[in-house]
């Protein structure tokens, strides 16, 4: 196994990675491979179905997962009933964007609906190479924002570590899914140092995210290494790691890595449930060892046409979140990265899931619905608008059930800072004000 890692990975840390997968016995195995336990296995899963001859003591192995994960249509087609004209589009697809699937992911899909959301999530679709509007590579700018290699400064207090790109899946929807043709790196050891040192000379850098890729495709020993050094740069108060690993591979979060956390913290951790059927009793057992190394857990979602653009199925999620003790933080419109356009929502999408949630379910079970700016704009979060209007001594609001009252406005009576407006024309010249169809968000 180590032989055909080495192949895959152009990287000079390979030793770190290759650690990570040769688990022929040699490292601590997950807690959850104890073989005294009965194995945890979702009622909705059709590990039995698909694999059923594999072993507890390799399935509940993250290794074995990653090893076996299913990486081309030749071997998708041994599971899924592929059509020839899919078989071709996937091949065809794939060419341009790999493809990647956990066993334990692919469980979790009911293979005879085009439609299942777990399923949309991960298995190619030709419309990823003939749907192109708007999409570029890299939307964000995270190249022109890179002030060492991997090490993305934005924002004025926090920075990301990017330490590889592997992901245990690639999810078709992806933000980096400009990395995937670039091959599997790791960033080497000098890499890492580089963007300490960076993060050590500025001291207003108090929080670091480290990302990927899922950077936990690497050895807890080498996160535990990184951590550490971080961990003694006085001015990081907080580390965040940013991993869909609790999702797609929950094996992996076993007791060696949860000491790890709860040795170095305060550690946050962002996670990526897209759907309620991906919330089964291996996702939540992860989830719950992270807690008890005392990480709180985040999700993050990306809003997806035909996975979770309504408002029952956010609500489902969002509740089921809750109940394995996850914040539902961002529901993000789905990036303008190109091979994606067949997912993306119109905008009011999304401002209208979260009017159909607020109100009708806890505060806490509502996530901030999240547009990240191209061009490295950064983030803005929208919401729908109760307020329809304002003088000077009162504002009146609507309720979420469309019921109008007013406030009293305490803020005109005190020296209040006048609130700069935007200068909107000037920076977006090209913006046609003209046809501006939001009237009834302008405020009077
Ligand atoms: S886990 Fe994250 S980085 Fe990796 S493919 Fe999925 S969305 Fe992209």
């Amino acid at each position: 196994m180590k032989t055909n890692l080495k192949t895959m990975c152009s990287s000079n840390s390979l030793d770190t990675l290759s650690e990570s997968y040769s688990s022929e016995g040699d490292d601590e195995p997950p807690s959850s491979c104890d073989e005294s336990e009965p194995p945890q296995c979702s009622p909705a899963s059709n590990r039995l179905k698909l694999f059923g001859t594999v072993p507890d003591k390799d399935w509940n192995d993250w290794k074995w997962q990653f090893r076996n994960r299913i990486t081309s249509v030749e071997q998708l087609a041994r599971y899924a009933p592929l059509s020839i004209k899919r078989f071709a589009e996937i091949s065809a697809v794939t060419s341009t964007y790999p493809l990647a699937i956990t066993p334990y992911y692919l469980s979790l899909m009911d293979l005879y609906n085009p439609q299942d959301p777990v399923a949309m999530q991960a298995i190619p679709s030709i419309e990823e190479i003939t749907v192109k509007t708007t999409g570029v590579e890299d939307p964000l700018e995270e190249k022109r924002d890179s002030v060492v290699p991997g090490l993305v400064h934005r924002y004025p207090d926090r920075v990301l570590m990017v330490l590889t790109d592997i992901c245990p899946m690639l999810c078709r929807h992806c933000t980096r899914k400009r990395e995937w043709k670039n091959g599997d790196w790791v960033r080497t050891p000098n890499d890492i140092e580089a963007m300490l040192n960076y993060i050590r000379q500025n001291k207003n850098v108090r929080d670091v995210i480290l990302s990927g890729g899922d950077c936990l495709t690497l050895s807890t020993k080498h996160l535990a290494s990184v951590i550490s050094r971080l961990r003694q740069i006085n001015h990081v108060e907080i580390i965040r790691i940013g991993t869909r690993f609790p999702v797609v591979l929950p094996q992996r979060i076993d007791s060696e890595f949860c000491d790890m956390l709860s040795e170095y913290g305060p550690i946050w951790m962002n996670t990526h449930f897209n759907t309620v059927n991906e919330i089964t009793p291996d996702s939540a057992a992860a989830i719950d060892r992270i807690v008890h190394a005392g990480v709180p857990v985040n999700n993050q979602s990306v809003l997806m046409r035909g996975i979770n653009d309504t408002v029952e199925k956010q609500m489902k999620l969002c509740q089921g979140l809750l109940k394995i003790k996850v914040r539902p933080y961002y529901l993000f419109q789905c990036d303008e990265v190109q091979g994606t356009d067949h997912l993306r929502t119109p905008i009011d999408t999304g401002v209208k899931i979260i009017e159909g949630m607020r109100g009708y379910t806890s505060g806490l079970a509502i996530p901030n619905f999240v547009v990240d700016l191209p061009q490295g704009g950064g983030k803005v979060t929208l919401q729908p608008n109760y307020l329809l209007a304002r003088t000077e001594k009162e504002v009146l609001f609507s309720n979420y059930q469309g019921r109008f009252f007013t406030c009293h406005n305490p803020a005109a009576e005190k020296e209040a800072k006048p609130h700069p407006e935007p200068e909107v024309t000037a920076k977006n010249p090209a913006f046609n004000f003209s046809e501006v169809m939001d009237a009834d968000r302008v405020i009077v």
